[in-house]
C-alpha cells in the first residue's frame, strides 16, 4: 500500500504516517525528517546552503527532493509500500511521482489530506516540541506529555524545539504552503482515490478516521480485482 499524506504544516502528518507506519509495517519517508539527518550529518556547501532553506521556511529545490525520493523507494524495504509525509509539496513534484509510481509499480497512490484550518496551524507548529532521545512529538496546547516534563514514551526529561517552528518562518511556511502546496491538493482532489479527512479532535480520532478511508480504499481495490 501506498500512501501519500498531504496536509499544511503542523497538521500532525508526521503524527499519523508514524502510526500507519506501525499499522501495516510499511516505512514512513519523511523528506524533511531525511533533510534534517543530512543537514546534521554533512558539512558540504550543499547540506549548508539546505539548512539556510529550511531556517527561512523556504523549499529545497524540485530536483534534489525528487533526487531523494527516487532513491529511496526504491530500495528494498518499500517494496510493500511506503507512507510519504512533506512530499509532494509542489505540482512539479507531483506529477513526476505519479509517473515514477505508475512506471514502478504499476500502481495508484492512496492520497489523504488532513483539513485543519488555517488559524489553527499556527497554534499547532508554535506550540510543538518532541523528546531528543525517542523523538516523540508533542504539542503545549494539545498534547502536552501525560507528566509535565517526562516523555511518555521513554522517559527522558530532554526535549527541543525545531529551529523553523519559530513565529516568524511558520508564516514563511504558511506562505509558501498556499502558494506551492495548495495547488497539489487541487491536483489530487478530483482523483478517485483522494480522500479528505477532517484534522479536528485528537491524534487517536483523526488516525480512526484516516485509517476508515484506508480500509475502504482496500475493500474497493479487492473489489475491483474480483470483477
Ligand atoms: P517538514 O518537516 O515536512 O515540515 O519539512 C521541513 C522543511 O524541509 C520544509 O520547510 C522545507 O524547507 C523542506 N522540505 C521538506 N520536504 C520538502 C519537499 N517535498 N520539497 C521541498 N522542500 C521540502
Amino acid at each position: 500500500m501506498k500512501i501519500i499524506l498531504l496536509g499544511a504544516p503542523g497538521v500532525g502528518k508526521g503524527t499519523q504516517a508514524k502510526l500507519l507506519s506501525k499499522k501495516y509495517h510499511i516505512p514512513h519517508l519523511s523528506t524533511g525528517e531525511i533533510l534534517r539527518d543530512f543537514v546534521a550529518n554533512s558539512r558540504s556547501r550543499l547540506a549548508h546552503d539546505t539548512k539556510e532553506t529550511i531556517d527561512q521556511g523556504r523549499l529545497v529545490g524540485d530536483d534534489l527532493i525528487i533526487q531523494i525520493i527516487q532513491d529511496r523507494i526504491q530500495q528494498d524495504d518499500c517494496k510493500q509500500g511506503f507512507i510519504l509525509d512533506g512530499f509532494p509539496r509542489t505540482l512539479v513534484q507531483a506529477k513526476m511521482l505519479d509517473e515514477l509510481i505508475y512506471k514502478q509499480h504499476r500502481d495508484v497512490i492512496l492520497v489523504i489530506n488532513i483539513d485543519v484550518s488555517m488559524e489553527d496551524i499556527v497554534k499547532r507548529i508554535s506550540g510543538r516540541f518532541s523528546c531528543r532521545k525517542c523523538g516523540k512529538v508533542y504539542n503545549h496546547y494539545l498534547l502536552p506529555p501525560t507528566i509535565q516534563g517526562i516523555c511518555n514514551e521513554c522517559g527522558s526529561t530532554d526535549f527541543i524545539k525545531r529551529e523553523d517552528d519559530n513565529e516568524e518562518v511558520i508564516r514563511n511556511r504558511v506562505a509558501v504552503y498556499k502558494e506551492y502546496t495548495a495547488p497539489v491538493l487541487e491536483y489530487y482532489r478530483t482523483k478517485a482515490n483522494f480522500y479528505n479527512i477532517d484534522g479536528r479532535g485528537d491524534v487517536n480520532q483523526i488516525a480512526d478516521k484516516i485509517n476508515l478511508q484506508v480500509l475502504r480504499h482496500q475493500n474497493i481495490k479487492e473489489a475491483a480485482k474480483e470483477m
